[in-house]
């Protein structure tokens, strides 16, 4: 009757079911008497749905040390590493055989669901035209959404806005500004507008890189949330980063605060990118360089954790995990309580899947079997020990199995007792 059935799979702390899967969608959750064709065993498995990535580059990703190190390891270095590479190195295999083998390492590690950004400061647009091109490869088995990013500035570079519309004309999912790395407060304030204007005109996502600098005067989320109401555009859009907001007076914050709540605009944190690259211009004691997020995620507003980086010039590690991304924003904001790990785990699957606004996404009948299965007994346990996921289902269909790992003692070679 079904294809395949999950027998005794946890699907939430102490609920064991079955999940009865036909043609790609999940057609049963709940205990099955009759045996089937086909299953697999759940037991000591979680079924999760799929983590999902919100923020990361495919263009920049296994670049590291092309055509040579950032040493300092700051912004700035990267984007000079960065333009370097774009003109010693880029092309279209470069990126798609580059971007193919980061999803690879994602999938299979239970990311089924990315959104890239994808710099389009290259005339000859070579990342993105290749980005597409990886977007219908893995449509079959992964959704990838990208975001037409201006690295170098919508109005302090000369051809700027021209660039975003003509990768909007290409077909986009959202489009992005910097307005904290134009050269003023006016022009970062005219991206914003100029990115709100072709948002509205095209119907797309907006994804701000916002207020990503140590800087309290850097205040370009509250311009975002005002331009999110003004335009009707709300939960189409996200900010990412904002880690200016740490270093905000109190009063301001709770300002800011509300109007982030009225406005629906989503924000996404970095944690393992962003403790690398911030607080480097600090003091001691030097700066977490992590926005709010208890106090965001308090007031109610949709945060997502991202993997960001993976081995670029930015960030000169990442494995792709979205375990180990939420891990490190366990330590950097103080989420250690037991409500918080199940807030965290909601950071990296349910929470991006709203932003990205995706949809039929949970474990539930009627929708897509997209179904990861993770030996861990809850969050606190995922987070702790961060294991892949041991099988990766897709629309019904395994794709990728990790075998759990297993230490074999050797008590005759290690002529001891002990073990
Ligand atoms: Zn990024």
């Amino acid at each position: 009757m079904y294809d395949v059935v999950i027998k005794n799979v946890q699907l939430e702390k102490d609920v064991v079911t079955d999940i009865a899967i036909k043609e790609g969608l999940i057609a049963k959750v709940g205990f099955l008497d009759d045996v089937q064709n086909e299953t697999i065993d759940g037991t000591g498995l979680w079924a999760l749905p799929p983590y999902v990535e919100s923020h990361i580059h495919l263009d920049t990703a296994l670049t590291s040390g092309r055509p040579y190190s950032n040493q300092s390891g700051e912004l700035f270095e990267g984007i000079q590493v960065w333009n370097q590479y774009r003109q010693d190195y880029l092309s279209h295999e470069d990126v798609v055989k580059r971007a193919m083998e980061v999803i690879k390492v994602m999938a299979g590690q239970g990311v089924l669901n990315i959104r890239s950004m994808v710099d389009v400061s290259d005339p000859e647009l070579t990342a993105l035209k290749a980005l597409l091109e990886v977007k219908e490869k893995v449509a079959p088995f992964l959704q990838l959404q990208i975001i037409a990013f201006p690295q170098n500035g919508l109005c302090s570079s000369a051809n700027g806005a021209p660039q975003l519309e003509k990768a909007i004309e290409l077909g986009v999912d959202g489009i992005s500004a910097v307005p904290h790395l134009e050269s003023t407060r006016e022009k970062g304030v005219e991206s914003l507008n100029i990115c709100f204007q072709l948002a509205t005109k095209y119907d797309k996502f907006v994804h701000i890189f916002c207020d990503e600098i140590d800087d309290s005067q850097s205040r370009f989320l509250e311009v975002v949330a005002s331009l999110a109401l003004e335009t009707g555009l709300k939960e189409k859009v996200t900010v990412s980063h904002i880690n200016a907001m740490s270093y905000y007076e109190e009063a301001y914050v709770r300002k800011l605060l509300g109007l982030i709540q009225s406005s629906k605009i989503h924000v996404v944190t970095a944690p393992l990118i962003n403790s690398a690259m911030q607080g480097r211009f600090d003091s001691y004691p030097k700066g977490r360089g992590i926005t709010r997020v208890k106090e965001l995620h308090g007031a109610g507003v949709n945060v997502a954790v991202a993997h960001d980086d993976f081995l670029s010039p930015f960030y000169s590690l990442g494995t792709g995990s979205l375990p180990a991304a939420g891990h490190m924003l366990c330590h950097l904001v103080h989420m250690t309580g037991t409500d918080d790990f199940d807030s965290v785990l909601n950071m990296i699957t349910v929470n991006p899947a709203r932003l990205m606004q995706l949809q039929g996404y949970g474990i539930a009948e009627g929708n897509p079997a997209n179904i990861i299965l993770v030996r861990a007994e809850d969050a606190h346990d995922l987070l702790r020990r961060q294991p892949v996921a041991e099988i990766v289902m897709s629309k019904g269909v395994i794709i990728a199995e990790t075998p759990p790992l297993k230490t074999e003692w050797m008590p005759q070679k290690a002529k001891s007792t002990f073990f």
